[in-house]
């Protein structure tokens, strides 16, 4: 029998988690390692852009991600004169973001439940 393969990652934020979470569905067994003594709320919100979700959908964990916030509206920048200078394409029909007042909506999706 194959042996398992094992993996430690340094830090639980979301870079950390996020690689946890994949190493895990490929089958790799991952022990996360966190100077944090708690995780707790950082910040007022955060906001997730398109590409971002992406890569929390193809983990797994894009629903729960979104449940906790919102759909962002089309932004860019105007001038003074209300003229766009910039708009963020909204060809692709998906949200392009997500924006909490709650900080980390991302990692608490990420963890495992408590004693996991
Ligand atoms: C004020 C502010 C607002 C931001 N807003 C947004 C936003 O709205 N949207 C967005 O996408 N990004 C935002 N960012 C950027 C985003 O927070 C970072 O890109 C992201 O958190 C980086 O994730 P990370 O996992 O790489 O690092 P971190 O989130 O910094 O996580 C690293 C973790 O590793 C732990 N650690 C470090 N060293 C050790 C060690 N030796 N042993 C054990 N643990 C260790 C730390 O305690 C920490 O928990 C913001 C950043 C700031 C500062």
């Amino acid at each position: 029998m194959a042996e398992r393969l094992t993996a430690i990652v340094v830090g639980g934020g979301i870079a950390g988690l996020a690689s946890a979470v994949s190493l895990a569905q490929a089958g790799w067994a991952v022990t996360v390692l966190e100077r944090a003594p708690a995780f707790g709320e950082v910040g007022a919100g955060l906001a997730i852009t398109r590409n971002g979700m992406s890569a929390l959908e193809a983990i797994g964990v894009g629903e729960t991600v979104g449940a906790a916030g919102h759909e962002t509206v089309p932004a860019g920048f105007q001038d003074p004169g209300g003229r766009w200078l910039l708009r963020i394409p909204q060809h692709t029909g998906r949200a392009h973001g997500h924006h909490d007042l709650g900080h980390s909506p991302a990692t608490p999706a990420l963890r495992p439940p408590a004693g996991g």
